[in-house]
Formats: C-alpha cells, sequence, structure tokens
C-alpha cells in the first residue's frame, strides 16, 4: 500500500553528536529513509556537529558506513542525495570553541526552519543552549530538541527546563520520549478515540486492571557508567512507563492539538496516588540482575559488570500505581521494567472484568475475561482476547481466540522506527508527541519520594537470575491482590 507522504520545506537540521551512538544507529538512518521516500526537500541540510575533527567528507563517509549497517538495500540514488546534503562542523563545548564555525554554516539561512538536536550528554543541554542563544543562532523558526534524561530528580530537572527556557520559548523545545512516536503507541489512541467500541468501558465498571511491562534481554552493555548513576526507575519508569501509562488513563482530548493532548497526560500524572513510605515498601519492588543466561549464552550479573560490588543501583522495578479520580479510582495499574529480563518484551495489557454471571454449563469450560494486548515490541501489534464457541458439533464448549492485527503483516509495510516520525514532526514543529515542561516536572514529583525512600533503605536491591522475569517480589506485587502478570 503506498504511504502518503508529504515533503518538508527546506530545513537545516543541526544534530550536535552527530557521531555519537544514537546518531549512528538511529538519527542518520531514520533521516536517510525520509530521504528514500523523497521527503527531503532539496533545499534541506543536515549539519552534524562534535568534537572531532573531522572533514565534510570524512563524515559523510562515516554516516554512510552508519545507513548501511543499518539498514537493508540501500539505493545509491537516496544515498548519494542524502551524502549531498550533511556538512560537518567540528565544535567543543567543553572549550566553547568553534562556534564560528557553525555560525558561518548557517549564516543567510535565518528564514527558513533550523532545528537543533542535542543527542549529547544531557551535562551539555544547558552550555549548548546558552551558547545558542548568545551567538545569536535563534530565530523565528528555531527549535532544540533535547533527549533523556531531563534532570536526575525534580530539582535538577527544573534546573534544565530553566535554563534552555531562558533561550527557547516551550513551544520551541521538543523533550523527546521516543516511545510515543511508536507505531503502536500512535495505535493506541487510534484504537480509544476512533472507534466507539472501547471508550465505554475504559473505566473502573468494566476494566479489572492495567498491566504495563517493558522488559529487555540486554544488561547494561557500554552504558555502564552513565547507568549506574541512573537506574531503572530513572531511566525508564519516570519516562517511557509513565508517559504509556498516562496515554491509557487520560480522558479524551479535545483534539489531537499537542496542548489538548498534553493537558490530559498531566491530569493523569497529578492524579497518581503520591508514594508515601508504607506504599513505597508495599506497592514496588527493585531488582538487580545476577548471573545467569540470557539470550542463550551466559552471562555475568550487574555487579561485576559495572566493576562495583557495592551498587545499590536497580535494573529492575515493579510497582503498583493507582489513580485517584472517577475513571480509574479502585483499578490498578502494575508497571515493571527490567535489564536480562526472559525475553525482549513491551506491552500494555487491559484486563477487563469477569462476567457478572455465566449462562453456559461447567463443560463449556472456564471463560476467561476479555483482554486487549497492545503490543509495542518485537512485532507490534494489537489482540483482543475473546470467547467463542468452539467450531463443529459436540455442544457448547468455549475457547479463548485471539483478533490479532500485527500491523507488519495486515499492511505489508516497513516497521517505521519511532524517531523517523518525531524528527519530522519536530520540524514541523508540531509538539504533540514531545513532553511538556509540567509534564516532565510532574512526573519527577511522583518518582522523587520513591528515590528518596529507597536512598534511605539499607536493604539492597533483590537479586534475581539473568534470564528470568525479576525477583520473585515482583510475582509477589500482583499475585497478593490475586492477579497474575500477563505471559503468552
Ligand atoms: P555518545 O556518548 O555515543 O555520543 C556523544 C556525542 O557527543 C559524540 O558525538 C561526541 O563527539 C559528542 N561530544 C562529547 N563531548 C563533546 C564536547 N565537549 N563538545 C562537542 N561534542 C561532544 O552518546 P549517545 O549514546 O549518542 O547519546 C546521546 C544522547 O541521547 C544522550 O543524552 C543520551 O542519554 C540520549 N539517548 C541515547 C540513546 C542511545 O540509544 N544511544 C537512547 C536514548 C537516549
Amino acid at each position: 500500500m503506498p504511504v502518503r507522504m508529504k515533503q518538508l520545506e527546506p530545513f537545516d537540521l543541526i544534530v550536535f553528536g552527530g557521531t555519537g551512538d544514537l546518531a549512528h544507529r538511529k538519527l542518520l538512518p531514520a533521516l536517510y529513509y525520509r530521504e528514500l521516500d523523497g521527503q527531503l526537500h532539496d533545499n534541506a541540510r543536515i549539519i552534524a556537529v562534535s568534537r572531532r575533527d573531522l572533514s565534510d567528507d570524512e563524515y559523510r563517509e562515516w554516516a554512510r558506513k552508519s545507513v548501511a549497517s543499518q539498514v537493508n538495500g540501500l539505493c545509491d540514488l537516496a544515498m548519494q542525495r542524502f551524502m549531498e546534503r550533511i556538512t560537518y562542523v567540528s565544535l567543543n563545548v567543553d572549550e566553547n570553541t568553534g562556534w564560528e564555525n557553525l555560525e558561518q554554516v548557517l549564516a543567510g539561512r535565518e528564514d527558513i526552519t533550523r532545528a537543533f538536536y542535542l543527542s549529547v550528554s544531557p551535562k551539555f543541554f544547558g552550555p549548548i543552549c546558552s551558547a545558542i542563544g548568545e551567538h545569536g543562532l535563534v530565530t523565528e523558526e528555531t527549535r532544540v530538541t533535547i533527549e533523556k534524561p531531563i534532570g536526575h530528580d525534580g530539582e535538577s530537572a527544573h534546573a534544565v527546563n530553566e535554563t534552555i527556557g531562558s533561550v527557547f520559548k516551550e513551544h520551541q523545545i521538543f523533550r523527546i520520549d521516543h516511545y510515543l512516536g511508536k507505531e503502536t503507541v500512535q495505535n493506541l489512541m487510534a484504537l480509544r478515540f476512533a472507534n466507539v467500541l472501547f471508550e465505554p468501558l475504559w473505566n473502573s465498571a468494566h476494566i479489572d486492571h492495567v498491566q504495563i511491562t517493558v522488559a529487555e534481554t540486554l544488561g547494561v552493555e557500554s552504558r555502564a557508567g552513565y547507568y549506574d548513576t541512573a537506574g531503572a526507575l530513572r531511566d525508564m519508569v519516570q519516562n517511557h512507563l509513565l508517559q504509556l501509562l498516562c496515554l491509557v488513563a487520560m480522558e479524551p482530548p479535545e483534539s489531537m492539538e499537542a496542548d489538548s493532548v498534553r493537558d490530559e497526560k498531566l491530569k493523569v500524572l497529578k492524579a497518581l496516588v503520591p508514594m508515601d513510605e508504607d506504599r513505597v515498601n508495599r506497592n514496588t519492588v527493585r531488582g538487580q540482575y545476577r548471573a545467569g543466561a540470557s539470550a542463550g549464552g551466559a552471562v555475568g550479573g550487574y555487579l561485576e559488570e559495572v566493576g562495583n560490588p557495592h551498587s545499590m543501583t536497580e535494573t529492575f522495578v515493579a510497582a503498583k500505581v493507582e489513580i485517584a479520580n472517577w475513571r480509574w479510582a479502585g483499578v490498578p495499574f502494575y508497571m515493571r521494567t527490567g535489564k536480562r529480563l526472559a525475553s525482549r518484551l513491551s506491552e500494555i495489557v487491559i484486563q477487563f472484568k469477569d462476567l457478572p454471571h455465566s449462562i453456559f454449563l461447567e463443560e463449556a469450560g472456564q471463560i476467561a475475561a476479555n483482554q486487549l494486548i497492545i503490543r509495542l515490541q518485537p512485532d507490534e501489534g494489537v489482540k483482543m482476547q475473546l470467547m467463542i464457541k468452539d467450531p463443529g458439533p459436540g455442544g457448547m464448549r468455549l475457547r479463548k481466540v485471539p483478533l490479532d492485527m500485527s500491523f507488519a503483516e495486515a499492511f505489508k509495510v516497513r516497521n517505521v522506527d519511532a524517531y523517523e516520525r518525531l524528527i519530522i514532526d519536530m520540524i514541523r514543529g508540531n509538539q504533540t508527541l514531545f513532553m511538556r515542561r509540567d509534564e516532565v516536572e510532574a512526573a519527577w514529583k511522583w518518582v522523587d519520594p520513591i528515590l528518596e525512600h529507597w536512598a534511605n533503605d539499607k536493604e539492597p536491591p533483590k537479586g534475581y537470575t539473568s534470564g528470568t522475569w525479576g525477583p520473585s517480589a515482583s510475582i509477589a506485587l500482583i499475585e497478593r491482590d490475586g492477579r497474575t502478570w500477563h505471559e503468552e
């Protein structure tokens, strides 16, 4: 099926951290795909910035290899066009040198969209924004994108937002959470708000509980240094999992306008029941992986990998989250995320309530409550678990069957990476899928007390064997409520 695509207006996209891992794995391949689809105007440029001393051609060669390593079946023509629009600028943020090179490259292009993408360590967000301001590089049509993490607690996030806000207006700031750019996450909105079926059932009268799982099989890999100062709560829950929770729980926004959607998400964050000490003890579990097996091979434990035998950093979090409003009172949202788990899986499970009364005989079999399963990875899609009659003669026997919508299968389209969508939205100035400042700060406000109680807790995170579903306390967390984690 052909995809309808509108070409972008001319732009300059300036990628700070142009030689980094994110640029290599995500940003450059995403931009190449936009090139391939003819979405980039002839007068659109990509300006990679980093501290390394490279010529345009040396950088282009690096970029070409990056794209080739991530993309199957390159198109020579598209690649040639792509290379021609790339320029490289060497600039050192620490030493505050090289800014005049960037000024020169951007000069005379003040009328077109200027999009800065800060794909660098968060410690540079403030200094880069300040320097962009001091060098007079902010035009009417300028925007800036910042990557996670935004701060390591509420106070530091506030400080980052203040600095960026002193240079850019809120409508120019794009705080990326790439989960919001995922096809299935978008589909969650379509499912809820483009169908009449679900919305009347989307509340405590019909939904028993919700589960959000984001499971990785990888360990900390090359990010050990960063990860040991962050942990799963900061790295995953504060942003990705809470954003997913917001999309499930929010009221229907008035429209898809950025602020309509973000206002509704903010209301959910404000309605989260605060985590006092008692709730942290009862409703959260933190874990840390030990040696075990992952993806078929033996792997070491977290403490050895980060080289810090006393690390109290959690690589796993499970939490029971409550929302104090009319729609969700009494409906727990169970969240879990972790590294080195049994499989790579991200999904949202909406568990509907049991039937109020069964008209069927016992021989018909057990009636399982309906489930709506929204799968983010590995195979994006939506599945509805329904009860039907087993076909054929032999009386009324009931069976659970999935109504399965695997998007890549159903539409025969390439699975578009979240970054493709988000970069384009950012260049167009559409903030719907980006986090507003008050959302980020409200999320920290809920997370901060958990961090605080954990920091005061002398008991280390609970160990779990790599390749399992986390500490047994996570299973106990949900099972003591008479429920169980969804497993296929
Ligand atoms: P990286 O360490 O691989 O790359 C950092 C980049 O910054 C490099 O291009 C480097 O040359 C440049 N740089 C470092 N010091 C500099 C200086 N003094 N002056 C100018 N440039 C300098 O980092 P990354 O993994 O690409 O991550 C970039 C950002 O994206 C971070 O904020 C990270 O948290 C975020 N992020 C990364 C990923 C990922 O998968 N890599 C995922 C989510 C978020």
